[in-house]
C-alpha cells in the first residue's frame, strides 16, 4: 500500500495548487542534500517520494485520477528518471536554480543515472524544401534535380572542428567540469546552485584550435546540388522526408532530414479531385442527339468516345483507369459535356437550323402536377 500523496506533502485534500507547490519546496529544502544532516540514504528516499507526489498533484488529471482510484493509471505511471519529472524538476528549479534538479539527482544517483551525456556533437536540423511539379508529373513520377542551401560537413576538419592534429583542452571558464557552481544565500540557508558553462555549453571541452574552415562547428554552408524521386500519384502539398539530407550535425553530430513539399500546378484542363480527372469537353447538340464519336483529352494523349444517341448535356462520361493511380489502383477520367452554342450562323446554317426547328413539336411548357 503506497503512502498517500496528501499525507506525504502535508496538505489537505482540499488543498490549492499554491499550496501543493508550497510544501513541495518546503519539503525538497529539507531534503535537499547540502542541507539534510541525517542519512543520505533516508534523504534520497525521502525526496523520491516528495518528488513523486508532487508530480502527480501538481497535474489536475493526475490528480483527478489518483483521488478516484488512489493510483495513478499504468499509461501515466510516474517514470522516474530527470526527464519524467517535468513539473516536479520545473517547480524545483524556479526555486533552487536552472539545472539544480538534474544536480541533484546526479548526488543521489550519481553520474551512471543521467540520461544524456554532454557531447561537443549535435544532430544537423531538418530543412523544408519546396518542389512545383505539374500534374502530368505527379502521375507519373518525376526526377527533379534540385539546389538545396545546406551545412555539409566541412572537408578540412572531416567534421570534428579541430584543426587536423589538434585536439581538445579542458574549457578554462569551468575547468573541465561543464558547470559552474554559486552559492545562494537565502533565509533558509546556504544553497550550491549549479548551471550549464556558457563557453563549453556543459562539454566541458573545447577545440584546442578550431578549424578555421568551419570555426570549430564542423560544417560549411554550401549550394547542394541533389536528386528527388517524385512517386507517381502524389497528392499535392505531401511531405516526402529524405533521412540524413537536411543540415549536417554540429561537431560530427548525425545530419537532420529533409523535408521535400510538394505542390502541385493547376492544370490548364484538368482538375483534380484525389484520384479522379474532371475534363470538361465542348459538343454540339447534334452529336449529342444524334450520337458520334468525340474526342477526349487524357494525361497521355487523346482518346475516341462514342457517344450514344439522345445523351443529355448534364450526363458524365467516365473512361475507367484514365485518372491518377494510387495503392488501389488508378482513378477515373470523368467527361462533363458542355454544349457549344454558335454565336454567328452563316445564312445556310441558319436556314437549316431554322428549317429543323420548325419541324420539330413544341416542347410541353411545365405543368403543375395533378392533385
Ligand atoms: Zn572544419
Ligand atoms: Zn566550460
Amino acid at each position: 500500500m503506497p503512502e498517500d500523496y496528501y499525507e506525504i506533502l502535508g496538505v489537505p485534500r482540499n488543498a490549492t495548487q499554491e499550496e501543493i507547490k508550497r510544501a513541495f519546496r518546503r519539503l525538497a529544502k529539507q531534503y535537499h542534500p547540502d542541507v539534510y544532516k541525517g542519512d543520505k540514504k533516508e534523504a534520497e528516499r525521502k525526496f523520491r517520494k516528495i518528488a513523486e507526489a508532487y508530480e502527480v498533484l501538481s497535474d489536475p488529471v493526475k490528480r483527478a485520477q489518483y483521488d478516484r482510484f488512489g493510483h495513478v493509471g499504468p499509461e501515466q505511471s510516474v517514470d522516474f528518471g530527470p526527464e519524467g519529472f517535468r513539473r516536479t524538476r520545473e517547480a524545483f528549479e524556479e526555486f533552487f536554480g536552472p539545472s539544480a534538479f538534474e544536480e541533484i539527482f546526479n548526488l543521489f544517483f550519481g553520474e551512471g543515472r543521467r540520461t544524456r551525456t554532454v557531447s561537443r556533437a549535435r544532430r544537423g536540423e531538418d530543412l523544408e524544401y519546396r518542389v512545383r511539379i505539374t500534374l502530368e508529373d505527379a502521375a507519373f513520377g518525376t526526377t527533379v534535380r534540385a539546389t538545396v542551401p545546406r551545412y555539409e560537413v566541412c572537408s578540412r576538419c572531416g567534421g570534428s572542428g579541430l584543426t587536423p592534429g589538434t585536439g581538445l583542452r579542458a574549457c578554462p571558464t569551468c575547468r573541465g567540469t561543464g558547470r559552474i557552481e554559486y552559492r545562494q544565500f537565502s533565509m533558509f540557508g546556504t544553497f550550491v546552485n549549479v548551471r550549464t558553462c556558457p563557453e563549453c555549453e556543459g562539454v566541458g571541452e573545447i577545440p584546442e584550435a578550431p578549424c578555421a574552415a568551419c570555426r570549430g562547428t564542423g560544417r560549411v554552408r554550401e549550394r547542394s546540388e541533389i536528386t528527388l524521386e517524385i512517386p507517381a500519384g502524389v497528392e499535392d502539398g505531401a511531405r516526402l522526408i529524405l533521412r540524413g539530407q537536411g543540415n549536417a550535425g554540429v561537431a560530427g553530430g548525425p545530419p537532420g532530414d529533409l523535408h521535400v513539399i510538394v505542390e502541385i500546378q493547376p492544370h490548364p484542363i484538368f482538375a483534380r479531385q484525389g484520384q479522379d480527372l474532371w475534363v470538361e469537353v465542348p459538343v454540339h447538340y447534334g452529336t449529342l442527339v444524334l450520337g458520334g464519336r468525340i474526342k477526349i483529352p487524357t494525361l497521355t494523349g487523346e482518346e475516341e468516345v462514342e457517344i450514344a444517341p439522345g445523351t443529355e448535356p448534364d450526363e458524365v462520361l467516365v473512361l475507367r483507369g484514365r485518372g491518377l493511380p494510387g495503392p488501389h489502383g488508378p482513378g477515373d477520367l470523368k467527361v462533363r459535356l458542355k454544349v457549344v452554342i454558335p454565336k454567328r450562323l452563316g445564312r445556310e446554317e441558319r436556314r437549316l437550323l431554322q428549317a429543323f426547328t420548325e419541324k420539330l413539336p413544341l416542347p410541353d411548357p411545365p405543368r403543375r402536377p395533378h392533385i
